[in-house]
């Protein structure tokens, strides 16, 4: 029997691009991750749920390296990446959004992308170097910077300074921003944030549309946008995982509704 799933959508299904084993953060005396065990298959859109405080951003900087763990280890692509710089990782596939927005007004759209190309070269260990490279492989970065352009749909706006783009657009540059390094596995910590209810569901459709062929791993709030874009949601709480599961094993979840009902998550 097939499963039901989006058309477009291509899955592996059992080969895990990222792996997290016994995940511990601690601040001080005060537990943010407790022993999490996380594991994303390659082209999944797993959405990481919970209620403010539980430890999903925290999560997030252990993921990326912008904090080291106390304990536990990272597995991408199949290596241990525990004590790898931020930056490596990047170089490594892994993409991240932030909440502040990472495009700078004054530049062109084009100009955006392609710094982001330029600065996270994945051929490249160094940055300054990177500015510094021979034509032939300005021309790799320029074709790289129009690939993204294309997948984003903002080919045709190339040449517009990124201040004078409407909204939604700006949204497609962020991503773009993002996809500019290549990654082979994306991070967005709710990039709705502060949205109106029309601006969150164009963002999720648009992250839908753009990232199709991505592994995606996403922070987001608005649980009924979670229920259709994920493959799998894990629900944390108090920096464990409290549920994890496809979204109608999620909804059916006894623990996640108690959670629901107590005004957990909002
Ligand atoms: P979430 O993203 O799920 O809302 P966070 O991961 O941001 O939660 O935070 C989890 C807990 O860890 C919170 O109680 C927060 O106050 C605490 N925390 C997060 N970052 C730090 C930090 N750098 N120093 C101390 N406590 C932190
Ligand atoms: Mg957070």
């Amino acid at each position: 029997m097939a499963m039901e799933t989006t058309e477009t959508r291509q899955r592996t299904a059992g080969e895990p691009i990222l792996r997290t084993e016994n995940l511990v953060k601690q601040f001080g005396q005060f537990t943010a991750t407790d022993r999490i065990d996380l594991t994303v298959e390659r082209g999944e859109f797993r959405s990481i749920i919970g209620p403010n405080g539980a430890g999903k951003t925290t999560l997030f900087n252990l993921i990326t390296g912008a904090l080291p763990v106390t304990e536990g280890a990272i597995h991408f692509d199949g290596e241990d990446i525990t004590s790898l710089s931020s930056s490596e990782r990047v170089r490594r596939g892994i993409g991240r959004s932030f909440q502040i927005s990472n495009i700078f007004g004054g530049l062109t759209v084009r100009e955006n992308v392609r710094l982001a190309a330029q600065s996270f070269d994945r051929d490249q260990y160094n940055f300054l170097e990177s500015l510094f490279k021979p034509v032939g492989r300005y021309d790799g970065m320029n074709d790289r910077t129009d690939r993204v352009l294309e997948r984003i749909g903002l080919a045709d706006v190339a040449d517009e300074t990124a201040d004078v783009l409407p909204y939604g657009d700006k949204r497609r540059l962020e991503i773009g921003v993002v996809l500019a390094t290549e990654p082979d596995l994306v991070l967005f910590d709710e990039p709705t944030a502060g949205m109106s209810v029309e601006e969150t569901r164009a963002t999720i459709d648009l992250i839908e549309e753009v990232l199709v062929d991505q592994t995606l791993l996403l922070i987001e709030h608005d649980i009924e946008l979670v229920m259709e874009l994920s493959d799998r949601i894990t629900v944390l709480n108090r920096g464990e995982v409290l549920a994890e599961g496809a979204p109608a094993e999620i909804a059916g979840n006894e623990d996640v509704q108690d959670a629901y009902l107590g005004g957990m998550i909002e």
